[in-house]
């Protein structure tokens, strides 16, 4: 179905084309030159020490746990109110997910005391999602790891260039995983990184995403090394410089692309924070975010009638999404169920609707106008 009104639409024009035209023309398109420049100015956009490429965000997820020390039998407390990919890093490890509740209605990310309730002697590690670019409570939240002891991975796929008393997200926790997928803030089709400021984390996470090898086939091909070793059991995890070069065209454009994204956001809060039937998470937010989703959540509702509204919208011609169906739901996660009222509320009633940075004022009143008539319907 072609809808009318997308959930995202990608901002990319001439500048992405002649970026990988040029870079198949160099005939270099694997790992190299455009590799190293997306990183270092990635990381320095964010004031991160130090980035690494990586082929998506799952890898990068899988990466900042083995690297923080997650083993067998470890347990990592997660949200559930996430993408799987998030949680599925933990099993790759063969660690257990614990997941964690969501602080409110209003505020969709990871609870700081359900997590402390959740802490036993095999929690190793705590994994936090910024949903939508709106950061979780990042000073309880390192409070309780130094407390604890415990190592704490973002997974800010949401949150390019989020603010947080100061930092950007991504850069507060022991180590920030982000994603390049083409719905995502900065798109380049399939792609990720992940940004420390911790120089051993670093300089393991460049060798064992590319097969524990101690030297690179860019080093090679220009001769400043000739043979090389395989010091651990690495993977193939490398972005390539096509994707590199598009992602450099993306960090040009992220910052006005993000204030467009803003305006949009306060034009639907305008538009919707009087109605007592809906409620806006993140409402009074006061730091700049990504805006990555424009969720709402429906008041004394059920799956069925968010469902319902859901259709009307797209009879309209408007696409909407859901985040997240919560994954202590999922069928392989069974095992490691546990009851979170607040994030199972949040995943049958929450809508997400369009939002990109071309998104015009017309649009969003079109969109308000159908969701607030729909949901009255089916109120009655
Ligand atoms: C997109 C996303 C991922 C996965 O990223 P990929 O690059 O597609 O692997 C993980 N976590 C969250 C919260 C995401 O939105």
């Amino acid at each position: 179905m072609d809808y009318k009104i997308p959930l995202f639409d990608l901002n990319f024009d001439e500048a992405e084309e002649a970026a990988v035209l040029e870079t198949i023309r160099s005939k270099w398109i694997s790992t190299g030159p455009k590799t190293a420049e997306f990183e270092n100015k990635f990381g320095a956009l964010l004031g991160a020490e130090y980035a690494v490429a990586l082929s998506n965000c799952t890898v990068a997820l899988h990466l900042a746990l083995k690297l923080v020390g997650v083993m067998e039998h470890d347990e990592v407390i997660c949200p559930s109110l996430t993408f799987v990919a998030t949680c599925n890093a933990i099993r790759y490890l063969d660690a257990v997910p614990v997941f964690a509740d969501i602080k409110s209605y209003s505020d969709l990310t990871i609870d700081p005391e359900d997590i402390e309730r959740k802490i036993t002697s095999k929690t190793k590690a705590i994994v936090v999602m910024h949903y939508g670019g709106f950061a979780c409570d990042m000073v309880r939240i390192m409070e309780i790891a130094k407390k604890y002891e415990l190592k704490v991975v973002e997974d800010a796929c949401h949150g390019p260039l989020s603010e947080y008393n100061g930092k950007k997200l991504g850069t507060i926790g022991d180590i920030g995983c982000f994603s390049f997928f083409s719905n995502k803030n900065i798109s380049t089709g399939e792609g990720g990184m992940l940004v420390t400021n911790n120089e051993t984390y670093f300089e393991r996470a460049k060798l064992l995403r590319s097969h524990g090898m101690t030297t690179m086939s860019f080093d090679r091909a220009r001769g400043h090394s000739t043979a090389y070793d395989v010091v651990e059991l690495g993977f193939n995890y490398r972005m390539d410089d096509i994707r590199a070069a598009i992602g450099l065209v993306q960090l040009d454009k992220i910052k006005m692309d993000l204030e467009k994204r803003a305006a949009i956001r306060k034009v639907y809060v305008e538009l919707l924070k009087d109605r007592d039937d809906i409620i806006i998470p993140f409402e009074d937010y006061k730091e700049f975010s990504s805006n990555y989703i424009f969720p709402i959540v429906l008041k004394n509702s059920t799956f069925t009638k968010r469902d319902k509204v859901r259709e009307k919208l797209a009879e309209a011609g408007v696409q909407t999404s859901i985040h997240y169906p919560a994954v202590h739901r999922f069928s392989i996660y069974r095992d490691y169920y546990s009851s979170l009222p607040l994030s199972e509320y949040i995943c049958d009633n929450e809508i997400t609707l369009p939002m990109y940075s071309s998104l015009s004022t017309e649009e969003i009143k079109y969109i308000t106008n159908n969701l607030i008539k729909a949901n009255y319907e089916y109120s009655i």
